[in-house]
């Protein structure tokens, strides 16, 4: 098995390649050119199984080539002691709503589980075995703080985390900034998410640059963490025991929902994956309407969700135009000159067999976190709450299962305003509480993110 690029599909990457790459050459994304179905015996199989060994089973199918099962056992093993869960997620029961907590990981969000074990993954391959690799990576809050876990101290590596200034939660900026070792490197960039994912994915289109510095990506669009993403469908499914069963997702890079879509694929019988998104709602009105149109970035109570150019959508796209690299580098081509593109009728008909687009503003938000405090005693972060809402606002569905994407304690700023409850932290984050955060601001463009990061490993 190997890999190819949305953009073209006469490439042929090796997982290795494409893990220390992340983005594929001229733009693409990758993408394996083949995955496994599982028919039902296997299903049955696969449902008896721990989540770190359906975790292997699933993942294995993916780097067969590179990683041999007993090591990527190990591996994975290895990548979860530290969370503060036995089985990594948990499935709650609250009132009616199925929650899925996936926020047991060293920095309360789900990125975790993918980024602890792309950390390893780095040792095992041995990509930084002769050289050092400078890893990028842009964040709308959560994901940096996962990669600076995974990352921070590791030999060769260095990793420098670019987050959009004063647009990320308190708790999250303290969590980033106070947890890495000096390998580690915060950069604030006067802008938005979207322009520290564009910087990215331009310094990685410069082969010059990229090949200088030996760079390496571990953002959504890095195939390695859709594939420790599709463990959860998997393993929620199985302890649902139920029929017909949907997912709402509090989405913005649409990486989380799309390895929803990969698990369906697999011969999971997913019925709806429910995009839930807040006012920045690109994806709810290209499911709806067609239309794929990024805006001007608004900030909202779900800051990990504030993005207009959800990446990973391209990765849909290749689908739906029944795998024509082609059309979907004409697509990217209009949107790059006219800003936009609209999809056909029955394009849009292909997208809705799988998925549902649902709007939630932060003033619903607020409701529900303020509705589910009061049922139950429970508190959930802002993210969640618009995967709650969806659910609870889309039409004709039951046994939805709603991924918890951070613990609340995470956005305390907003669930303390909304419940009037001051949530303690984690025991294994109050020691970094105090320290001293360390970060730079820097200019929004290309040559002040080049310049940075020279000199740091000049
Ligand atoms: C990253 C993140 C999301 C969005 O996930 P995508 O994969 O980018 O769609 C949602 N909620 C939280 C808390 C996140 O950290």
């Amino acid at each position: 098995m190997n890999y190819f690029s949305t953009r073209d599909k006469s490439l042929k990457f090796s997982f290795k390649d494409i893990f220390l790459r992340g983005l594929a050459p001229g733009g693409g994304l990758f993408l394996p050119s083949e995955i496994k179905k599982y028919d039902k015996g296997d299903l049955n199989r696969l449902s008896q199984l721990s989540y770190k060994d359906l975790a292997t089973e699933i993942i294995f199918n993916f780097c067969s080539n590179e990683i041999n099962k007993d090591e990527l056992n190990f591996l994975i093993d290895k990548s979860y002691k530290s969370f503060t869960v036995k089985e990594v997620v948990k499935l709650k029961k609250i009132g009616e709503i199925n929650l899925l907590e996936l926020y047991h990981g060293p920095t309360l969000a789900f990125k975790d589980i993918a980024m602890q074990i792309i950390g390893n993954m780095y040792d095992h391959l041995q990509v930084a075995k002769k050289k050092i690799v400078n890893v990028v990576v842009a964040t709308s809050g959560d994901t940096g703080s996962a990669a600076i876990a995974a990352l921070s101290n590791r030999k060769n590596i260095n990793l420098f985390v670019l987050h959009p200034h004063n647009k990320i939660s308190e708790t999250q900026r303290k969590i980033m900034t106070t947890i890495g070792g000096p390998n580690i490197y915060n950069v604030a960039i006067e802008g938005s998410f979207d322009d520290c994912q564009k910087i990215i994915k331009e310094l990685f289109n410069e082969d010059t640059f990229r090949t200088k510095i030996n760079m390496s990506g571990v953002n959504s669009i890095n195939w390695a963490r859709i594939i420790c993403q599709i463990v959860y469908y998997f393993y929620s499914y199985f302890k649902l025991k139920k029929e017909n069963i949907s997912f709402s997702v509090p989405t913005g890079n649409f990486g989380d929902i799309y390895a929803g879509y990969i698990a369906k694929k697999m011969g999971l019988p997913i019925n709806k994956l429910i995009v839930a998104t807040n006012k920045n709602d690109i994806l709810q009105r290209v499911i709806n309407t067609g239309e794929y149109k990024p805006d001007r970035v608004q900030p909202s109570i779900t800051p990990s969700m504030d993005i207009q150019v959800a990446s990973n959508f391209e990765r849909l796209l290749f689908y739906i135009m029944d795998e024509n690299d082609n059309k979907v580098v004409s697509l990217m081509d209009e949107l790059s000159l006219k800003g936009s593109f609209n999809l056909k009728k029955n394009e849009i008909e292909k997208i809705k067999k799988d998925f549902e687009g649902i709007k939630i503003t932060d003033e619903e938000t607020k409701n529900i976190i303020n509705k589910i405090f009061k049922d139950h005693q429970f508190i959930i972060d802002p993210h969640t709450a618009t995967g709650v809402g969806a659910a609870n606002k889309v039409k004709n569905l039951k046994n939805i299962i709603v991924l918890g994407t951070a613990h609340p304690y995470k956005f305390n700023d907003t669930t303390k305003k909304v419940t009037g409850k001051n949530l303690e932290a984690p025991e294994h984050l109050k020691m970094y509480l105090n320290k001293i955060e360390k970060f730079d601001i820097i200019g929004n463009s290309n040559s002040d993110v080049k310049n940075y990061i020279l000199s740091k490993i000049q």
